[in-house]
């Protein structure tokens, strides 16, 4: 027995995960985005440029392959913002700004637990080419009307934080790095990240840092006047459109690129892996990632594993498409083999969905069969019905037989 390698799931029903797709689909198309596609494997190196060196991510989760003569590394994505950035650049997309989404595996060597997976999946969606804040409120704004109005979330909150612009962080992070000067009991990791990159210590799962942190300098709190004014515009702009937050000052995101606003939507009842959404503006990552020019964006990533984990408690006042009813045909023998796949073969060309039983079975057990899969009606064709050029339709919720002329089978269907 050969079983799945650790951290990854079997898909067996996509039900909801197709439902999900479809809605976030339908939702971005309403605000204009429109969908990309890009490779599953990018060179390492633009994932380390652009994450940053100190974080998890690129520390400790990246599945690296090295290709062998050229010594290039290859990496399975870990995410698509940068991808998508390298996109953009390497296709010299000239309109602006870029409103674009892809969804797909992701991969992170990450320890697996509920809601945590090595090969999870995202919706990531960008406005590359935008230094409008008012941008980042919109992305907000479509990411709540989907979760609250379209997908009926409710025991989830938005937390957002500021992280201001380039010159803003050197201040902070001075006032940051004296403070924890005044610690004594920081973890190990956090002892090196105050040296390395100091912002990651907020990234901290150590609860005794994590309530040490509770006091530091709060970054909303070193902002220059354009910063300053961006965030208060962030903030009484989604008190207009009706948008709840909570101003969480130790929200920094995972990832090195984002800078301004940044964002998580996190479930109230998905426990520790509670985020199922995130995001934010990154403005040098044009430039990180090889461009000359700056092209400001922001975007964000829609968890959906973890969302289908949300959906899973709600589905049943979901607007989930309907299958259309099914058929079943079952004939009697080898005999009816031939006339049964050529009724198939008509009621599918009309679109009528269609399954024939072609294992032998008895009759009663092929009823069995129809009632399980939950057909709407069984086609039956024993010797007598080939003959007459009929078939017997058997209703099966009512248990009703009718005889109908094999030339009028679809049309009674449609009925
Ligand atoms: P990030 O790309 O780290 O900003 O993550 C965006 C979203 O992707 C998170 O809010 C999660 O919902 C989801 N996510 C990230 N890592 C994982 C993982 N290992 N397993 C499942 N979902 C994940």
């Amino acid at each position: 027995m050969i079983n799945r390698i650790k951290g990854t799931q079997d898909l067996l029903d996509l039900t909801l995960f197709n439902f999900l797709i479809e809605s976030v689909k339908k939702q971005l198309a309403l605000y204009n985005f429109h969908e990309i596609a890009t490779p599953i494997i990018e060179p390492t190196d633009l994932f380390k440029r652009s994450l940053g060196t100190e974080t998890d991510v690129v520390n400790k989760e990246m599945y690296t392959v090295n290709t062998g003569a050229d010594q290039e590394l290859i990496c399975l994505r870990p995410e698509a913002t940068a991808a998508t950035m390298r996109a953009f650049i390497e296709a010299g997309i000239q309109t602006i700004p870029w409103k674009v989404f892809s969804w797909g595996p992701m991969f992170r060597h990450e320890r697996p637990q509920k809601g945590r997976y090595r090969q999870f999946h995202q919706v990531s969606l960008e406005v590359i080419g935008s230094d409008s804040i008012y941008q980042d409120i919109q992305v907000i704004t479509l990411l709540e009307r989907l979760f609250c109005d379209i997908l009926k979330l409710d025991e989830y909150a938005l937390h957002i934080n500021f992280l201001g612009c380039a010159q803003d962080r050197i201040v902070f992070k001075k006032l940051l790095y004296d403070y924890l000067t005044t610690l004594t009991q920081l973890c190990d990791t956090c002892i090196i990240r105050k040296e390395k990159n100091i912002l990651r210590v907020f990234d901290c799962k150590v609860k005794t840092c994590q309530e040490l942190y509770a006091d530091a300098p709060k970054i909303t709190q070193s902002l220059c006047a354009t910063c300053l004014s961006e965030w208060q515009t962030i903030k009484q702009s989604l008190e207009h459109l009706s948008v709840s937050y909570s101003h969480v000052p130790t929200l920094v995101r995972g990832l090195d690129y984002y800078e301004k606003t940044v964002f998580e939507f996190v479930g109230l009842q998905l426990g520790a892996q509670n985020a199922f959404c995130g995001g934010g503006r990154y403005n040098q990552l044009a430039t990180i990632v090889g461009s000359k020019q700056d092209y400001p964006s922001v975007g964000a990533a829609l968890g959906i594993d973890r969302l289908v984990l949300l959906l899973e408690q709600k589905k049943d006042g979901l607007l989930i498409p309907q299958k259309p009813p099914l058929y079943i045909i079952a004939p009697f023998s080898k005999e009816q083999f031939d006339i049964a796949l050529l009724l198939a073969d008509e009621l599918q060309a009309q679109n009528i969905c269609v399954d024939v039983l072609l294992e032998g079975a008895s009759f009663k057990s092929m009823l069995r069969h129809a009632n399980k899969a939950g057909a709407r009606a069984c086609l039956i064709i024993g010797p007598d019905e080939q003959k007459a050029r009929e078939v017997t339709v058997k209703n099966m919720i009512t248990g009703a037989e009718e005889k109908v002329s094999q030339r009028d089978v679809a049309i009674f269907l449609k009925a």
